[in-house]
């Protein structure tokens, strides 16, 4: 057989969540909520499947590797220059291009123990250590910890601010004496997937508010945007450093069609804020129902909320009966959070469907 590197010998194969058909038939249900993958429930902005089309008729042409009309909306949008901006295929992507263009086998990366496993993955192909530095007792990044682990090999240092799966988020103060102490050596990956959701809250700070040379903000359009199935995101930093980076990036990617709808998507303001406002509304009914049921969560900016269970046992149970009356979620033993159960945040007809299904057995 070939031999396979053990970097890639070591990785853990990603587990795809079921389908809505594959649940419908497996469990004889009609409706099913999926509720699995944070996902945007109201699905995308009416002006995508127009502009799509458009795109197209052009289909036979390589994109255009620069995706400029997008690059230059993005930029005037978030008042930086077009030399700042890299947009690929997903912000996993740029999490790729990323440990493809920094890291080798004999450097780390520092972030958390329950955070987006996507980096885990691209850092581990690199064969890079990633020192999983634990959450706190709130589910929180321990900042102050994560400083401490640095050392003269660490390249990296990863936080998702809200992250995922906790939807908890580092506050202004905290955010800027951590930003300070970060080493120039080590480049800080500020990844706001959700971003749309959390930029109206009080105590956020938005990356882009505290730049450093050694910072990346990286957003997607798979999250708030309803993008997801398109694969398209960006990141923001300093020229050089995207430069650099754009020489590893697949050179046409994102497809012409992605790019097009992403342009549509952040054309349409009232979208976007129909998808926030709705989020708030239901998550903060999700949470008068927990308070009810007593049931145990982190409050969160993003659009999901985690649930914590007893124990490993009862957050098999709860979501095996959940799946088995058509709800769909995310239990978290792939992010380091065996007990815990990720519940995105749905229209409230399926979140009514998460409230009347809802069932913990006891023992
Ligand atoms: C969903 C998610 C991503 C992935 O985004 P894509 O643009 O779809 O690749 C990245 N980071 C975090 C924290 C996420 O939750």
């Amino acid at each position: 057989m070939i031999d396979i590197p053990k970097r890639i010998r070591n990785l853990t194969p990603y587990i795809a969540g079921k389908t809505i058909a594959e649940v419908k038939n497996k469990y004889n249900v009609d409706t099913i909520s999926k509720l699995a993958s944070n996902e945007n429930r109201l699905g995308c902005s009416p002006a995508v499947r127009p502009a799509v089309q458009r795109a197209l008729d052009g289909i036979q042409d390589y994109p255009d590797p620069l995706a400029r009309e997008l690059c230059s909306e993005l930029a005037k949008r978030n008042k930086v220059e077009e030399s700042e901006i890299i947009i690929a295929s997903g912000s996993e992507s740029i999490l790729s291009i990323l440990c493809r263009s920094l890291l080798s086998s004999t450097d780390n990366i520092v972030t958390a123990n329950a955070t987006f496993v996507g980096i885990y993955v691209q850092a581990g192909v690199m064969g890079a250590e990633i020192k999983k530095v634990p959450v706190t007792r709130n589910y929180s990044f321990d900042t102050s910890a994560m400083l401490e682990s640095i050392d003269e090999k660490t390249k990296i240092l990863y936080i998702a601010n809200p992250n995922n799966p906790t939807g908890t988020h580092i506050g202004k103060s905290e955010y800027e004496s951590f930003i300070e102490k970060v080493p120039d050596h080590v480049l800080v990956i500020a990844d706001e997937a959700y971003f749309e959701y959390a930029r109206n809250e009080e105590d956020y700070p938005c990356a882009l508010d505290y730049r450093k040379e050694n910072v990346i903000v990286t957003r997607t359009f798979s999250k708030g945007y309803g993008l997801a199935g398109f694969r398209i995101g960006y990141a923001i930093a300093h020229p050089y450093l995207i430069g650099q980076l754009m020489k590893s990036k697949l050179t046409f990617e994102p497809t012409t069609p992605a790019q097009a709808a992403a342009l549509a998507a952040i054309n349409d303001d009232e979208f976007l804020e129909k998808s926030v406002s709705l989020v708030k509304k239901e998550r903060d009914k999700l949470y008068s129902f927990f308070d009810d049921h007593s049931v145990e969560y982190v409050p969160s900016i993003s659009n999901s909320v985690m649930m914590i269970c007893n124990n490993e046992q009862d957050a098999v149970q709860f979501t095996q009966g959940m799946l088995e009356r058509g709800v769909i979620l995310r239990r978290l033993n792939a992010f380091g959070l065996p007990n815990c159960v990720r519940i995105t945040i749905g229209t409230e007809q399926e979140m009514n469907h998460f409230k009347d299904s809802f069932q913990l057995d006891s023992d």
